[in-house]
C-alpha cells in the first residue's frame, strides 16, 4: 500500500503565497514510488495551483465541499465543480464537525458526493477529549466510520481514505497534546478491526488509514512505523515548507 503524506494549509496563505511555496516544494520533491504527496490548500487557490503543479510529485486535495453536484447554495462549492482540479477532499475534518457543525448525516453525504465525482474522500474520524476521559474512544470510532461510509457501495470502500485525527492532539486546539505511538495504535487496531469486521478483510486492508495530529518532523518517523498506519495528514508543521519536506524526507526513509 502507498504511504500518503498530506499537508492541510486550512485557511492560510494567499493565492500568491500558496503559488510561492509550491515552486518551493517542487523544486525539492523528487517522484517517489510509493509515496503520495498531497496539499490541500484553499479553495481559491486550488484552480491556479492545478496549473502549476506536477502530479507525478504531488497531488491537489480540497478540504472541504458541499455535498450537492450544483444548485442554489450560496457560498458553498461542489465537489463537481472540482473535478479536474484535485484528486482528494478532506471530509468531516474536526473543525468542520465541532466549529462548523457538521453532522454525521451531512459527511456521509459528502463521503458519497466525492465518490460519486470519483475524488477519494479523506475522511476525518477521532474522539474528543472528554470521550476519550470517558472511555468512549472505540464507540466514536466506530460510529463515524459507520455513519460516514454508510452511503459507499462494496466496491468504492477501495477509493476512501481514513484519517485518524484525536481532537485533543490537534495542534490548534487549546490543550492539545501529541497522542502517544501506543494510544495510536491502540485506535488503528480498534479502527482496522471494525473495517474488517464490517467489510471482510480484503476490503479491509486495502483501505489506507492516515494518522493526524501534531505530526511535526521529530516525531514523524514513530507515527509512520506504527502497524496500520499508511500515512499522516498534518496541518501546522505542513505551513512551514521545510517541515513539510523534511516529513516526507522521513516517510520515504522509513516506507522504504
Ligand atoms: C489537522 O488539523 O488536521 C491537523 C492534523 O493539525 P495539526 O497537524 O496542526 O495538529
Amino acid at each position: 500500500m502507498r504511504t500518503y503524506i498530506v499537508g492541510n494549509w486550512k485557511m492560510n496563505f494567499t493565492v500568491g503565497e500558496s503559488s510561492i511555496y509550491l515552486h518551493k516544494l517542487l523544486k525539492r520533491i523528487k517522484p517517489a514510488r510509493g509515496l503520495q504527496i498531497a496539499i490541500a490548500p484553499s479553495f481559491i487557490a486550488l484552480q491556479p495551483l492545478s496549473l502549476q503543479i506536477d502530479r507525478k510529485k504531488l497531488r491537489l486535495v480540497a478540504q472541504n465541499c458541499n455535498a450537492k453536484d450544483f444548485g442554489a447554495y450560496t457560498g458553498e462549492t461542489a465537489i463537481s465543480q472540482l473535478r479536474g482540479l484535485v484528486d482528494y477532499a478532506i471530509i468531516g475534518h474536526s473543525e468542520r464537525r465541532y466549529v462548523f457543525g457538521e453532522t454525521d448525516n451531512m459527511i456521509k453525504e459528502k463521503v458519497a458526493a466525492c465518490i460519486r465525482n470519483n475524488i477519494a474522500p479523506i475522511l476525518c474520524i477521532g474522539e474528543t477529549e472528554n470521550e476519550r476521559t470517558f472511555g468512549e474512544t472505540a464507540d466514536v470510532l466506530k460510529d463515524q466510520l459507520t455513519s460516514g461510509l454508510a452511503d459507499v457501495s462494496r466496491e468504492d470502500l477501495e477509493k476512501c481514505i481514513i484519517a485518524y485525527e484525536p481532537v485533543w492532539a490537534i495542534s490548534s486546539v487549546k490543550g492539545a497534546r501529541p497522542a502517544a505511538p501506543d494510544d495510536i495504535a491502540m485506535s488503528i487496531n480498534i479502527i482496522r478491526d471494525h473495517l474488517r469486521s464490517t467489510y471482510g478483510e480484503k476490503i479491509a486492508e486495502n483501505i489506507p488509514v492516515l494518522f493526524g495530529g501534531s505530526v511535526n518532523p521529530s516525531n514523524a518517523g514513530a507515527y509512520l512505523t506504527i502497524p496500520g498506519v499508511n500515512g499522516l495528514l498534518i496541518g501546522g508543521a505542513s505551513l512551514i515548507a521545510d517541515q513539510f519536506n523534511d516529513i516526507i524526507e522521513i516517510a520515504k526513509r522509513v516506507t522504504k
